[in-house]
């Protein structure tokens, strides 16, 4: 055997923009590839690195999978040698799927199926007595251990009326002598008959004993009598009186007589018909129509529109809807013109659900003149949900829909879980109340659990697996989240963190991890956590390559890749290799930036700000009845460690509750008490990191609608006027023009089955996307598919003389991604690249000066100098007047803010509350705020906040040793 590599060597390599003749990274190390947004880190790591590991690991597989082979797109590479098995841990969320969870994520659902299956303690569902099937040697010895003289008894029926004379004489003539008959004990002999009209509990009397004098074979004798006569059960019952002690053979409860299933770890899993809960299907949520949707805004009278369905019908005051209200106004004194908020519950309820029994005489104008009809109200909530079932226009189901919210199962309360499963107990939990807490509760629960010898035998290992993924999670500052929590709510960071767990938890070794920025979404407080974790991810023999921007992930790499020197053309080479000291004076824009030879933002005046924005008793999710002030006209940071409530506060509540009342949106909005200042904004834009489309056929340029302008110029050039071309005959949305093999996408979906799906490029138009008469019309020697290839920076000199579409192109470069392809496929984009898409589109429009923006960590995939020009950007819409509200970790934006609001100062149920607000200096003087911590910390080195001038009011407040 040869001796294991000592490097991964890549010879060669020239996907996309690469241009790296050889490269040769340490194993069983943590090295961290950084370097400008599009220089080609994730280009290297992933579609060079992976995707040739996957190659590899597709080759070793069954003739079946290897038949894809050749579909998988394979990197330009020339040789890599000492590859090991590779697994890439990125950011997307896995789709959606509303089985997903913490708990199945990171596979602690598996173990914990199987330690309750072995060790849970059964439950009646009914009345909750416990459950146990025990053999007969079982039942012998728990009788033994009994003190006291005993009386055996079979339980024969309980509640029963009847005579039950058959059953008397039969169990005379088989030789019993005495029963006992509703808890006295009484000779056979001469009871003929019992009282017919009452409710009777009859129980045989089969032996009486003293344990500790009783003979084996009569107790067995015994015993098994009893268990016959019983039906698999018999009670003791102590001469001293008390309770009857019950024990049987059956699963089942004696006293419900439900019997109930031996425990499979299918039991405990809501993705098996067996486990899951039969209401909802293992869901946990049925949808249902909203009363919040119905209305928004409880501040209307019914009259004025509260029920956004029926609004314009009350306006108008006409018609058989109308009727109905005016009926129930007539009869039922329900109140029109009362702010709905107002309306009594009985009210409300008779709105929503109706009249019940009762009918209402409806009068309205019909064809033939006024008609009046007694109706019984079936109530909003139930007409619309039978419309929406009922219809069969699809337009009018989406109508319906778009006032349909999730809610609880009403049946298990959201715990997924059949009743069998949630009365499994282990000690006090059963499984979903497990599920329920937050991990790092459910780690010491767990922990503290007593168990007697042979259950540690059967459930200790199990146990420890668990409790090390928990702790974890909580390691990683996850702490708060719980094992139900669905995947789908996750955010990208936290859906990455816990897949991280997942890993670790595999012990796998020799395996290469590809990690794409990992500390997203992660307070610096946390970071060293997410280090150590990383590297006990090494310490198991495993390499570890880290795409990462965040200062501390790179000070803590062994090797650093610096990729550069710019972007996409300008970039693809490999800057500086080494460890972190080294890069401290290597003259590339990374090194520049973490010796602070470089800053990301200029030191100036804070803005002071003009107005506010004020959000009173902010209750969403774990928020604290948070009053909280917005200032306009400033860049403002939220911050906190996560699960702080950030989003809760900002995505969910604010930005929201500003889109329904400035633009209609009907999404739903998180609880709050009341929102003042509105109206000094006039237009609310959230640029997230979600897709701009979800078809190769979206592109930068056509959602910025520069294509639009360039489709103009193709059919003005001669050779399109000769032959009769309009600007359409350049879109790919237009049959005539483009390719008809892959209908303009240039590339074709193929399912893998096995692994992800992936386009292959359309083998008829080679991904040109048009066919050959389109492709002949040349623009400046370029056809319409050589422009897609262009660089966002190359066409601002291809378009020169066009002011407008070199407005709209430079928008697209000022926010640093001037490297892009215009016409990069939207599925290629990361999330960070879509928001600044997005982000130039603003940039773009004229904006209003009194705009509100709202990002969500805008430096996801930032460089230090990308962060420079995003900051640059933002400084240029608050200068125009407007409001930029960023959710950020990253030090350098947060000490650049005008205002930060800190959240925290824990994440889930310890977090919610508004630790400080004010100044970057403000912050860092809050001994309590994790994030004034970490600008202190920042600032002692001389790096971030500290060449900022305070503003006059801060300045008082500075700490001596910022
Ligand atoms: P980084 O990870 O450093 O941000 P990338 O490796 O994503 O950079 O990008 C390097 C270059 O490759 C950029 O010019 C980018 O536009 C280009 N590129 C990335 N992905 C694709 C793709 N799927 N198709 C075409 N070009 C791409
Ligand atoms: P941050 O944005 O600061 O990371 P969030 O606002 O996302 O924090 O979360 C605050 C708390 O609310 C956390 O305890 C989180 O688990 C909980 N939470 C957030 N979204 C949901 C959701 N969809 N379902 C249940 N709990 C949620
Ligand atoms: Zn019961
Ligand atoms: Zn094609």
């Amino acid at each position: 055997m040869s001796k294991e590599p000592s490097h991964i060597v890549i010879r060669g390599a020239r996907h996309h923009n690469l241009q790296i003749d050889e490269l040769r990274l340490p194993k069983l190390s943590l090295t961290v590839f950084t370097g400008v947004s599009g220089s080609g880190k994730s280009s290297l790591a992933f579609d060079t690195l992976f995707a040739e590991g996957q190659r590899r690991y597709v080759e070793s597989l069954s003739s079946y999978a290897r038949q894809f082979l050749g579909q998988l797109e394979k990197p330009a590479v020339e040789h890599i040698s000492g590859l090991s098995p590779t697994i890439a841990i990125e950011q997307k969320t896995a789709a959606s799927n509303p089985r997903s969870t913490v708990g199945t994520i990171t596979e602690v659902q598996d173990f914990l199926r199987v330690l309750f299956a072995r060790l849970g303690r059964q439950h009646c569902t009914d009345c909750g007595a416990p459950v146990e099937a025990l053999s007969s040697a079982e039942i012998m010895a728990r009788l033994k251990q009994l003190s006291g003289k005993q009386l055996l008894l079979a339980p024969l029926f309980e509640q029963r009326k009847g005579e039950h004379r058959d059953l008397l004489e039969s169990l005379r003539q088989r030789g019993f002598v005495r029963v006992r008959l509703d808890g006295e004990v009484v000779r056979l002999e001469g009871l003929v008959a019992l009282d017919k009209k009452r409710k009777h509990q009859l129980e045989l009397v089969v032996d009486r004993f003293s344990p500790s004098r009783v003979s084996l074979q009569r107790l067995t004798d015994s015993v098994e009598t009893a268990l016959r006569e019983g039906q698999g059960l018999l009670l003791a019952q102590s001469a001293t009186g008390g309770e009857a002690l019950r024990l049987g053979r059956a699963r089942a409860c004696a006293q419900c007589q439900i019997a109930f299933p031996a425990l499979t770890p299918q039991h405990f899993s809501f993705n098996s018909p067996l486990g899951m809960c039969p209401a909802c299907n293992g869901l946990g949520v049925q949808t249902q129509l909203d009363p919040k949707l119905l209305v928004p805004d409880d501040r209307l009278s019914l009259r004025q529109g509260a029920l956004v369905p029926y609004a314009s019908v009350m306006a108008r005051g006409s018609g058989i809807s109308f009727g109905i209200f005016d009926a129930l106004r007539k009869e039922l004194g329900l109140d029109l013109d009362a702010p709905w908020r107002s309306l009594p519950k009985r009210q409300r309820e008779l709105v929503l659900y109706g009249t019940k029994d009762r009918r209402v005489a409806v009068s309205w104008e019909g064809t033939h003149g006024r008609v009046s009809w007694p109706m019984q109200f079936e109530g909003v909530v139930n007409l619309l949900m039978r419309r929406f079932r009922e219809t069969k226009s699809e337009e009018m189901r989406r109508h319906y829909a778009s006032f349909m919210g999730e809610s609880p199962c009403p049946d298990c309360g959201g715990a997924r879980l059949s009743p069998i499963a949630r009365s499994v107990r282990l000690a006090t939990l059963s499984l979903d109340r497990l599920s329920a807490l937050p991990v790092a509760e459910a780690a010491k629960a767990l922990e503290q659990l007593e168990l007697t010898a042979s259950e540690r035998q059967v459930g200790g290992e199990l146990l420890r697996e668990v409790v090390s993924r928990l702790e974890f999670l909580d390691s990683v500052g996850l702490g708060y989240l719980s094992l139900e929590r669905s995947g789908a709510t996750l955010s990208g960071g936290e859906a990455q963190r816990i897949r991280l767990a997942a890993q670790l938890g595999s012990e796998l070794s020799g395996v290469l991890y590809v990690l794409d920025e990992p500390s997203i979404g992660l307070h610096p407080r946390d970071t060293q956590r997410l280090v150590e974790t990383l590297e006990r991810l090494r310490d198991s023999g495993n390499t570890v390559i880290v795409v990462e921007h965040e200062r501390g992930t790179i000070e803590a790499a062994d090797h650093i890749v610096d990729f550069g020197p710019g972007a996409g053309r300008a970039g693809g080479a490999v800057v500086f290799e080494g460890t972190p000291r080294q890069l401290l004076t290597a003259d590339t824009l990374t090194g520049g930036y973490l010796s602070g030879r470089l800053v990301v933002a200029e030191p100036r005046e804070r803005r002071a700000g003009k107005g506010e924005l004020l959000l009173l008793g902010a209750s969403e999710n774990n928020l604290k009845e948070l009053d909280v002030a917005f200032p306009l006209g400033t860049l403002t940071a939220v911050t906190g460690v996560s699960g702080a409530g950030k989003s809760s506060l900002v995505s969910e509540i604010l930005q929201p509750e500003l889109s329904r009342r400035l633009h209609n949106a009907q999404g739903r909005v998180g609880s709050f008490r009341s929102l003042q200042g509105a109206d000094a904004i006039d237009k609310v834009v959230l640029v997230d990191q979600s897709p701009i489309g979800r078809t190769p056929r979206s592109n930068p340029a056509t959602y910025t609608k520069a294509f639009d302008e360039i489709r103009q110029l193709f059919a003005q050039t001669p050779d399109a006027r000769a032959l009769g071309y309009g600007p359409g005959r350049f879109s790919f949305n237009v049959a005539d023009g483009r390719c008809g093999a892959c209908e303009g996408d240039g590339v074709k979906r193929v399912e893998m089955h096995f692994l992800s799906d992936v386009f292959v490029t359309c083998e008829i138009c080679a991904g040109r996307r048009y066919d050959e008469a389109t492709l002949a019309v040349k623009y400046r020697e370029r056809s319409i598919a050589d422009v897609l290839e262009t660089s966002v920076d190359d066409a601002l000199e291809l378009f020169a003389a066009f002011p407008s579409l070199v407005a709209t192109l430079k928008t697209l470069a000022d926010v640093g991604l001037g490297y892009l392809h215009l016409g990069q496929p939207a599925p290629t984009l990361s999330g960070g690249e879509a928001q600044r898409v997005k982000l130039s589109r603003e940039l773009a429009r004229r904006d209003t000066g009194r705009t509100l923006y709202v990002l969500d960590e805008p430096t996801t995939g930032l460089h230090f100098d990308d962060v420079a020009k995003l900051l640059r950007v933002l400084g240029r819409l608050v200068d125009a007047g407007n409001t930029v509200i960023v959710i950020e970790h990253d030090l350098d934006v947060i000490a650049a803010a005008d205002h930060v609001i800190d959240l925290g100062p824990e994440g889930g149920s310890s977090g919610g509350y508004l630790v400080v607000a004010g100044t970057p200096e403000q912050v860092a003087s809050c001994e309590e705020s994790h994030t004034g911590r970490a600008l202190r910390a920042l600032q002692r080195r001389g790096l971030g906040g500290s060449q900022y001038k305070p503003t006059r009011s801060a300045r008082g407040r500075v700490k001596k040793d910022a």
